[in-house]
């Protein structure tokens, strides 16, 4: 029977009963920069750290064992990952992305990737026919779900189906629900692309980044790239995200039960236009979550009803920080038009429904009391300034 998630993330079992590293519980850092050989032509099956360390090993295996994967490699950074997963593609070829991205995603494929002969149509995948843009240069799609800031959902199967149809790979950045809550591998993706400086390491300490696939002919690809252009991840901070995974699902849940009380609470206020959390049955792509994902996530949008009410929260905001990122246990309030999504071109912004009045929250596993209480004061002195 296949284990659990919740055990996953605190035991490998192709590693039990091998009685090795002393019996320690918690994986030791191997801080080596190389290996010493046993003689000439042999291999302790570790030679240099750019190419592997078993810290980081032992990482990319409980990883690749949550999100149903052959293979996962750790990154340096999420950016880090994504941009080894650019080197796929060759000039000339044609990709499909999703318009609402994470900035910093929009910002490689565009301002780097672009200039290396590569082709990028963005369409919102959530709602318009992928189909219409594939034509015989096209070689991926690349989208988020929900998508970062907006939420937006994409059923991930169908448009699997489509890219099996045209023999293109499908990628899927699986940061904002995390392996907890929904496995894109298991939905016909063949990468996932995930920012473990999130959920995965979940304490807003660390950076990093993962690739997923479980197509043999792209974790070669992979390994490749990876020991040319060295982004892997340094040893102690491969152990910092495995003792952040040791605590993925109880904190993913409890962040989530605070995002729903937060999300409804946030649906009273006279100064709230619009809340965007797939959890709420009105959300547009609900059904979809219900049928894809095994949960809703912790992450909020919503609209102020003027640019200086969003302002004079940030500025009012104690206990939650105003602060970029997410995925962490400490409640963090963004303004994407001027953090996250500021080099995304303001017409795109615009288009894609990130207005001056929108705030995105990454709810913590604060109580969720004191967060509400938080809340409550900030909005009422926030109506006075604005
Ligand atoms: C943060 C983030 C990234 C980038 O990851 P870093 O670890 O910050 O480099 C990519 N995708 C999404 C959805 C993110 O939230």
């Amino acid at each position: 029977m296949a284990r659990g998630i919740d055990t996953k993330c605190l035991h490998l079992e192709e590693e039990e009963g091998l009685n090795t590293h002393y019996g320690a519980i918690s994986y030791p850092i191997y801080q080596t920069a190389t290996y010493a050989h046993p003689g000439v032509g042999q291999s302790t099956g570790y030679d240099y750290s750019r190419l592997q360390n078993p810290t980081r090993e032992h990482l990319e295996k409980v990883v690749a064992s949550l999100e149903n994967g052959i293979d996962a490699l750790a990154f340096s950074s999420g950016m880090a990952a994504i941009t080894l997963l650019m080197e796929l593609f060759a000039p000339g070829d044609h990709l499909i992305v999703d318009t609402d991205l994470y900035g910093g995603s929009i910002r490689l494929f565009s301002h780097v990737s672009e200039k290396n002969g590569i082709i990028f149509f963005h369409v919102e995948c959530h709602r318009e026919n992928v189909e219409n843009y594939i034509n015989e240069h096209t070689k991926a799609i690349y989208i988020e779900t929900p998508t970062n800031p907006m939420m937006n959902v994409t059923d991930i199967a169908a448009l699997a189906q489509i890219a099996k149809k045209h023999g293109l790979l499908l990628i899927v950045d699986n940061t904002f629900l995390s392996p907890y809550f929904q496995n894109p591998l298991d939905l016909g993706a063949d990468i996932v692309v995930h920012s473990g400086t999130k959920f995965l390491g979940g304490h807003n300490d660390t950076l990093a980044g993962f690739l997923i696939t479980n197509r043999e002919d792209i974790s070669e690809r992979f390994r490749f790239l990876i020991k040319t252009t060295g982004a892997g991840l340094a040893p102690f901070d491969s152990w910092l995200i495995l003792r952040g995974i040791k605590t993925l699902g109880i904190r993913m849940e409890r962040a989530q039960k605070n995002a729903i009380a937060i999300a409804k609470w946030l649906q009273c206020q006279e100064a709230v236009t619009g809340v965007i959390y797939p959890g709420l049955p009105e959300h547009p792509g609900y059904e979809i979550m219900k049928k894809q994902a095994r949960g809703f996530g912790a992450m909020i949008t919503f609209h102020l009803k003027s640019k200086e009410f969003a302002l004079a929260i940030l500025e009012k905001v104690r206990m939650i920080k105003f602060a970029e990122s997410l995925g962490g246990v400490e409640t963090l309030i963004t303004y994407p038009a001027t953090q996250t999504h500021a080099d995304v071109p303001k017409e795109i912004r615009e288009k894609n429904g990130i207005t001056e009045a929108t705030l995105r929250l990454s709810v913590g596993i604060e109580d969720v009391e004191d967060l509400l209480a938080e809340l409550e004061a900030v909005f009422s002195a926030a109506s006075e300034m604005a």
